[in-house]
């Protein structure tokens, strides 16, 4: 397999009165074509400014060390206008905030429309011009995007495409999204929280559409939802202030998670009624000032000496990657 993303030592800061907020530290991630990943964690862990990071939109923070690798080309490296080539055509994003992510003033058939034509002619003004004349099997290809995305049958009856955003529900919106990435034929799609603030019947149509995507496109999916994670992709990372610190096959780390963050966070999002919540000492993440050694060392209930001197390194075991000082006898970094 060939990576398509692949982000080396990458770390974000933000500058702030209080002082340098560290929201990204040291992240290390590949991405392979037509692989599905999962990053997940607690809020504040640093996953929405790294994909914000990815597409150039992680301002007010900025990029203070790394590379992000995609299809061979440096995107830290490229400028505003470049990276405006990328942003839709190359990596789609399907925000969490989809109400504002689809332009109100036009139709969603106008907006799939223009995903085509940016796909057949680049986009802009002659684009729009030369599109006039291959509006013939527009239809067609759209109408495929859409079946394929289970809203055929909104098409058939004419409760879609001459509709308003505001006319949709959010789980129609993101799906809207995706077909306008699939159209655009980006390479990669990123997902924020894509199950969030939906209903549970548009959040099991949105798993559905996911699982049918797994394999066709090459996607990276934050959530912190277990399920939707667990049944939509092949690899996952794990973050705790700002680090990614485990990485593996899902079911690997689901069945088998190393890290005592992994274990903690598995042990709270699996608790259901009539369970004990792990009782978790420590106070929350400073990412201004963070504790010497293991950041997760004041709540971890397997610290020793060592963890509150020095920051472990990630440590490779096949295909897992563990940053903890339990696994320092059983790889190198
Ligand atoms: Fe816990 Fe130490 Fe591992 Fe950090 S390095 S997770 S404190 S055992």
């Amino acid at each position: 397999m060939t990576d398509l993303l692949r982000i080396n030592d990458l770390s974000v800061v933000f500058n702030t009165d209080a002082g340098h907020v560290r929201a990204n530290r040291g992240i290390n991630l590949n991405v392979n074509e037509n692989e599905t990943v999962g990053i997940m964690g607690e809020s504040g862990c640093g996953k929405t400014v790294l994909f914000l990071s990815i597409l150039h939109l992680q301002q007010p923070g900025r990029i203070a060390s790394g590379s992000i690798m995609f299809d061979g080309r440096d995107l830290t490296r490229l400028s505003g206008n470049e990276m405006r080539y990328v942003r839709g055509r190359q990596i789609a994003l399907v925000p969490q905030d989809h109400a504002t992510a689809l332009n109100p003033a036009y139709t969603v058939g106008q907006q799939l429309q223009e995903a085509l034509n940016i796909r057949r002619n680049g986009g802009g003004f002659w684009a729009a011009a030369r599109a006039w004349g291959q509006r013939k099997g527009s239809r067609e290809e759209i109408k495929e995007v859409l079946d394929s995305l289970a809203m055929g049958d909104l098409v058939e009856n004419g409760r879609l495409l001459g509709r308003y955003p505001h006319q949709l529900s959010g789980g129609i919106r993101q799906r809207v999204l995706i077909a306008m990435a699939l159209l655009a034929r980006a390479r990669m799609l990123i997902a924020d929280e894509p199950t969030t603030a939906l209903d549970r019947a548009s959040r099991e149509q949105m798993l559905e559409v996911l699982k049918q995507l797994r394999g066709r496109v090459t996607m990276l999916i934050i959530s912190h939802d277990l399920e939707a994670i667990h049944s939509t992709c092949d690899r996952v990372a794990i973050m705790y202030g700002g680090r990614i610190v485990e990485t593996g096959y899902m079911l690997d780390v689901f069945n088998h998670p190393k890290h005592p963050y992994t274990k903690l966070f598995f042990s709270c999002q699996r608790f259901s009624r009539g369970d004990v919540l792990p009782d978790v000492t420590g106070d929350v993440l400073n990412l201004i000032d963070f504790p010497a050694g293991c950041s997760f060392h004041p709540c971890c209930p397997q610290a020793s000496p060592i963890c509150s001197e020095i920051d472990p390194a990630e440590i490779r075991m096949g295909n897992r990657t563990v940053a903890c000082h339990l696994y320092r006898d059983s790889g190198g970094p």
